[in-house]
């Protein structure tokens, strides 16, 4: 990877860290809760999420504590994420895994900020941290995921 996009890359996460969109969760039945713990890491992040009986995903709010690539992912992700439908956000979701094991996608710019996790592919150790709130919403929309992740 040229430094200049490294750089640039890095500048969008932080960006999302220090002003996550989306973040905050509200209290209403209308939305499905997702919690998921990265213990290697220490994340611990909570997604919501509200569907409508088109299948549009009309709302994405996450929180929770976590480092820098894990809370920032989940900001990115709820951008990315909200107002698509729910099959549209599983295969992006997808991409977004495929890129995480060194996977070149054919079309990056729909990946729109999460491109900036390009790199993370390189440190095994990080992949959990930038998947976790991912990972969250994917198990919540096939509707098999309730819980921790180990
Ligand atoms: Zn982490």
């Amino acid at each position: 990877m040229k430094g200049n996009l490294e750089q640039l890359y890095r500048q969008v996460i932080m960006d999302h860290y220090k002003n996550p969109r989306n973040k905050g969760l509200v209290d209403s039945e209308d939305y499905n809760n997702i919690h998921y713990k990265n213990p290697s890491c220490g994340d611990d992040i909570t997604v919501q999420f509200k569907i409508n009986n088109a299948g549009i995903i009309e709302d994405i709010k996450h929180d929770g504590t976590g480092c820098s690539i894990c809370c920032s992912s989940a900001s990115v992700m709820s951008t990315l994420l909200k107002g698509k439908h729910q099959d549209e956000a599983l295969r992006l979701m997808q991409n977004f895994f495929n890129m995480m094991q060194g996977a070149e996608l054919k079309n990056m710019d729909e990946m729109e900020d999460a491109v900036a996790y390009t790199g993370v592919a390189q440190f095994p150790a990080r992949i959990k941290c930038a998947t976790l709130s991912w990972k969250a919403l994917e198990s919540g929309i096939k509707g098999n995921g309730d819980g921790v992740e180990e």
